[in-house]
């Protein structure tokens, strides 16, 4: 933890997925974290700095949950520090809108016994929804401090922070929940035998009790671990007089209900609203996916057709001027010839070819900003549902790839939220096959050389392509490697909401921001790399095949024949491509361009490729072996060197397999 001199409390903000915890954290803390409007978004805690009243305190995002029991990882890293690291006060934000549901958590937390402040959040939705909360009576009922909030729209949060603060001096929360008096019985019980065991922890032993009759195994070995034999004996005698779970959840239920009908009005009738309405639609059996094809293809066509005819242009045009004028400089100046090749193919010709995508890139990214955020997304994922569940893939595994399309390391981290092992495993080996945002400046360099007419329709086919390898390895996966049931989901539909201008452009800068982060970074660093290798051994013709970048690249090219491109430049962009996708075009850029001095990156690839072998390549890139920083994730989210060996290869397999085909049924059938 960060707790220093000048931090005073650690605040931790938690509550359901979507409940507004993240727009929350980035209105007190000034950070820009991903906000969307669909639940498993932030899957790992995040921290801030909050500045108030002259001092700083920690604010932790913590992962959205329903409960927390011991199901999920999310739900573990929500729990675990919150027992472990014992924040000065946690923050329980909820959705007003849905308290019945949101108070679930709320319960378990002051059960907790730790100091909770309620953010009764989207109270703005509430006031619309001509829903009434008597927030005194609510406060009353659970016995803590209630404060009405509307994180999107910045009310209430200075009244919040303050009275979390001031709440650190008060006495914690004291309500308790009566399951009855035999269940009351046993946790007594159980708490006075587990007292001594825990005194020196900092678990409640009420709360172990009570996990204990939930039947949590987490718990349970915390204590067989913790415990004398005895008193495990003990534990394991009243744990099995019944089947306590059920009855616990039935009670939390009945306490929450009984508070909602003293403290919430909600108008008469709920007339069939504009939103279910919709979504009669938008979710239908039959059309649901249809339209969701269409709006993504739509959107590639408007991405294309905006940030490469209008935006790209003007980019392009910038820097070949760029280029030009900084080479003249170099030049007039006498600079050493080394240096001038360095910056005018390495930098410029190589780093900017990556650069030069991100318009592109942009445009993208607010589209799907504004499906995030409308709720949109949510119905997508719920379409899919049925279709992954169909397939014997679990529907979260959907919302992982939708993730995956911005970066596949968040979206591998995504299925942290899935429960069952097998399923969680299933969706990280196929996430890689879902194409990422740095994937795109290399179809977006083919499309711009072989076929600029149609953009949008090849796009959108290389998206489906990789998401139709990934369910058909899911499938074949569920097969063979990890049998056995997956587990049941229900997809939640958010409200719709109007995207907010703010929350979108944020969301856009924050992927466009990492991509011009890791062009001035990873992909310099290996640019630099690769073009001393290029100048090497010293008097060789630079970017010719006797550097010892092209022997490296001459010695993988005749791999790479049956796939149409088995040159030394395609083979060293695949190599550069593993460490990270983006140097695929960065390092083509660099010996294209370096090569033949001046020319234009695109007319050297028409030159290098036919329209066929662009084609394989593409296929190539979208479904080789995913970039370094994945295979890390992966490695780290399994634990395991093997399965993370196990992707890369894999992939690499089916990438080849995939380009190969492409390349000899095309040349069977007669293109080129
Ligand atoms: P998290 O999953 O709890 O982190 O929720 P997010 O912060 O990602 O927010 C989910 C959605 O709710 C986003 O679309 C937000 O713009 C929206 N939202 C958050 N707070 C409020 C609020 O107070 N009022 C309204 N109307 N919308 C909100
Ligand atoms: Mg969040």
């Amino acid at each position: 933890m960060m707790k220093g001199v000048d931090l005073m409390a650690v605040i931790a903000l938690a509550g359901n997925p979507n409940c507004g915890k993240t727009t929350l954290f980035n209105a007190l803390t000034g950070t820009r974290q991903h906000v969307g409007n669909w639940p498993g978004v932030t899957v790992e805690k995040k921290e801030g700095i909050l500045k108030f009243d002259g001092e700083e305190h920690v604010i932790v995002d913590l992962p959205g949950t329903y409960s927390l029991g011991a199901y999920s990882e999310d739900e573990m890293v929500a729990r675990n520090f919150i027992v472990e690291e014992k924040p000065d006060v946690v923050i329980n934000v909820v959705d007003a809108t849905n308290l019945e549901r949101n108070l679930y958590l709320t319960t378990q937390l002051i059960e907790m016994g730790v100091n909770v402040v309620l953010a009764l959040n989207m109270i703005d939705e509430v006031k619309e929804k001509n829903i009434i909360i008597d927030t005194k009576e609510l406060s009353n009922k659970l016995g803590i401090i209630v404060i009405p909030t509307s994180a999107a729209k910045k009310q209430g949060i200075d009244d919040l922070i303050e009275k979390a603060i001031e709440s650190l001096n008060n006495d914690k929360p004291t309500t308790s929940i009566s399951y009855g008096s035999d269940i009351d019985n046993q946790i007594e019980h159980l708490a006075s035998l587990l007292d001594g065991s825990f005194k020196k922890t900092s678990y409640p032993p009420h709360w172990i009790a009570l996990k204990l009759l939930e039947g949590d195994e987490y718990i349970y070995k915390l204590v067989s671990e913790k415990c004398s034999p005895e008193i495990v004996k003990e534990v394991d005698r009243v744990i099995s007089k019944g089947d306590f779970g059920i009855l616990i959840v039935d009670k939390r239920y009945e306490f929450i209900g009984d508070i909602i009908s003293k403290s919430v009005i909600k108008p008469d009738l709920e007339l069939d609203s504009t939103s279910d309405k919709i979504d009669k639609i938008l979710t239908h059996k039959w059309f649901g996916l249809p339209i969701f094809a269409i709006i993504m293809f739509v959107i590639y066509q408007l991405t294309f057709y905006i940030g490469e005819d209008v935006l790209g242009e003007l980019v392009g045009t910038g820097l070949e001027l760029l280029g030009e004028n900084i080479n003249a400089i170099l030049v007039k100046a006498n600079a050493p010839e080394l240096l001038t090749a360095f910056i005018s193919d390495g930098l410029i010709g190589g780093v900017g070819a990556v650069v030069e995508f991100v318009p592109l890139i942009m445009v993208m990214y607010i589209f799907i900003g504004i499906l995030e955020d409308s709720g949109y997304m949510a119905r997508a994922a719920y379409v899919m549902d049925n279709i992954m569940r169909a397939l014997g893939l679990h529907g979260k595994t959907f919302i992982s790839m939708l993730i995956g399309t911005g970066c596949n390391v968040p979206g591998v981290m995504a299925t942290r939220t899935l429960d069952n092992k097998k399923d969680r495993m299933i969706a990280m080996l196929i996430n890689p096959f879902i194409s990422c945002g740095a994937r795109l400046p290399i179809y977006l360099l083919f499309i711009s050389a072989f076929f600029p007419e149609h953009g949008g329709i090849i796009l959108f086919s290389l998206y489906i392509i990789g998401f139709l390898v990934a369910i058909l390895m899911g499938k074949l996966f569920s097969k063979t490697l990890f049998k056995g049931e997956s587990s049941d989901f229900i997809m939640e539909l958010p409200p719709y909401r109007i995207p907010t201008l703010e929350g979108v452009l944020l969301n856009m800068w924050d992927k466009v921001s990492s991509f011009l982060k890791r062009a001035g970074t990873t992909i310099l660093a290996i640019v630099t790399g690769l073009w001393i290798l290029s100048v090497l051994p010293l008097g060789v013709e630079p970017y010719s095949q006797a550097s010892l970048l092209g022997r490296i690249g001459a010695l993988f090219a005749p791999i790479f024949k049956p796939a149409g491109f088995g040159t030394w430049k395609a083979s060293v962009s695949l190599i550069a491509g593993v460490a990270a996708k983006e140097a695929v075009v960065a390092t083509l850029g660099m010996v294209y361009v370096g090569a033949a001095e001046g020319a234009n990156l695109v007319t050297a690839i028409q030159q290098a490729f036919t329209p066929l072998s662009a084609l394989s390549f593409m296929i190539m890139t979208l479904l080789y072996t995913p970039c370094a920083g994945v295979i890390a994730t992966i490695k780290k989210e399994t634990n395991s060197t093997k399965w993370a060996l196990f992707t890369a290869l894999y992939t690499l397999a089916i990438g080849w397999l995939g380009a190969v085909l492409v390349f000899q049924i095309g040349s069977l059938l007669g293109f080129s």
